[in-house]
């Protein structure tokens, strides 16, 4: 009898590091290859090899293309991968953007560590370079949604969209005539930028996200929210600074502030995007109009409304701009990038507002913000916060509990499973009783490196 043999390598009672390894009479595939982001003990497991032999790997397949679900490729290169990494077009184009710039941070981190001695290893290596990134990125193989694509004689796959980011998809991969379906990460009913994702019609394996497994988003104005901001940072002459991820937050948080304007809801103030990966990841959205709801012209129209910066030397021209201003930099937990100069120079001024966009992980400058921190270390050293701290928490790219079960309410048959990933503990084993709950089906919360063998 044929058997299907899944290695749960991520994501699996954690949010991060998505990895799941199916061995088939087939083929050997992997469903997406992030790495563990997060507080140093998640870290710490990125760098403990896969126990696979990853040589065996055919294929990968990616949902999208966010670190967490595609910054371990290039180490599993390294371990041996030499197969297919398969994605949407404009999944690979942000993943290439993403691995690209970890590169350059895993580099500059191991420079720092070997001139600053630190490292335990010397000399320090990084977790890859960006000729190794490269090496992962020659692997890459677009295909289109809503096709199958046969890989073998019995195991085939169809993209299908699920609005999380630009390219994003859910996965149906059929292995001698059973449906396993990933979710990826599901996006949201109502997005500024991205249409409402679709839903599968039957499954009999299904992984689920959870990342808001027991949650739901606040329901806030963020127009009216924006707007206030907007005002008091003019009526004090100050600066609204907004931290932001290069991927979607910062062209969705673009779209509503030209929004705005056009409705005549905000005055003409100046606003700067500062994000090197984030212009990148424009680009992206000026190739692929059929993946976001902005048509080429608008895209045109929104882009010349805002100071868009490349070089580092207009950002210290920005600084020294006297008006009152927003900047929209990265990253989006002040975990790095430009804004952490920004805040460097504003956040000691009272006529500061710092504008916190989604959810803040543990760990991260971001959730101390949150915190109300009297003071942030930034390049080594204290500065006292002085500013105002908001949080706009709605404005997320995840479905919360209500939206993931609304994704899965057209599925037609009763699933043989259901296993749920990529969500804390407590989110996890709240949805697990939800779905329980509401539609009977039998669910699993698999552990780290669990493995599970399906007979067809
Ligand atoms: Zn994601």
């Amino acid at each position: 009898m044929n058997k299907v043999k899944i290695h749960f390598l991520g994501a699996s009672g954690t949010v991060t590091g998505s990895k799941f390894y199916l061995e088939t009479p087939e083929l050997n595939l992997m469903v997406d290859c992030g790495m563990y982001q997060g507080l140093k003990e998640l870290r710490k497991l990125n760098w403990e090899p896969l126990p696979i032999d990853s040589s065996k790997i055919d294929v990968v397949l990616l949902t999208h293309g966010h670190l967490d679900h595609t910054g371990y490729l290039p180490r599993l290169v390294m371990e041996g991968f030499h197969g297919k990494i398969i994605g949407t077009p404009p999944t690979l184009a942000i993943t290439q953007i993403i691995l690209l710039d970890s590169a350059k941070i895993h580099e500059e981190e191991a420079e720092r560590a070997n001139k600053e001695g630190y490292s335990k290893h010397t000399p320090a290596k990084p977790f890859y370079t960006i000729t190794e990134a490269e090496r992962a990125i020659s692997l890459f193989s677009a295909e289109e949604k809503d096709k199958w694509i046969k890989l073998s004689e019995n195991i085939r796959f169809k993209f299908r969209y699920n609005g999380h980011i630009i390219g994003a998809t859910f996965i149906e991969l059929e292995i001698f005539g059973k449906l396993f379906v990933f979710s990826g990460d599901v996006g949201r009913e109502h997005d500024p930028l991205l249409v409402p994702p679709e839903h599968p019609k039957w499954a009999d394996y299904l992984f689920v996200e959870s990342t808001y497994g027991n949650k739901l988003h606040p329901e806030e104005d963020v127009e009216e929210i924006l707007v206030r901001l907007v005002k008091e940072t003019l009526n004090q002459r100050g600066n609204l600074i907004i931290p932001s991820f290069a991927v979607e937050r910062l062209q969705s948080l673009m779209y509503l502030l030209w929004q705005l304007f056009k409705k005549n809801r905000i005055p003409n103030i100046p606003i700067f995007i500062d994000s090197p990966m984030g212009n990148n990841v424009l680009n992206v959205f000026e190739r692929f109009p059929e993946w976001h709801k902005l048509s080429s012209k608008e895209y045109q129209a929104m882009c010349t409304h805002f100071n868009i910066i490349s070089s580092y030397a207009d950002t210290w021209k920005t600084i020294d701009d006297p008006r009152p201003k927003i900047v929209i930099a990265g990253s989006g937990m002040v975990t790095g990038g430009r804004v952490l100069t920004y805040l460097k120079q504003f956040m000691g001024r009272s006529t500061t507002t710092i504008l916190m966009v989604g959810h803040q992980a543990e760990g991260t400058r971001g959730k101390q913000l949150l915190d109300g921190a009297y003071e942030l270390k930034l390049f080594g050293k204290y500065y006292p916060i002085k500013s105002k701290i908001h949080h706009l928490e709605s404005l997320s790219g995840h479905a919360d509990q209500k939206e993931l079960l609304h994704w899965m309410k057209d599925i037609k048959n009763v699933p043989e499973e259901v296993f749920l990933i990529h969500g804390e503990p407590s989110s996890l084993d709240a949805f697990r009783v939800k779905i329980k709950d509401i539609y009977n089906w039998r669910v699993h919360i698999p552990k780290l490196n669990e493995t599970k063998e399906i007979l067809l």
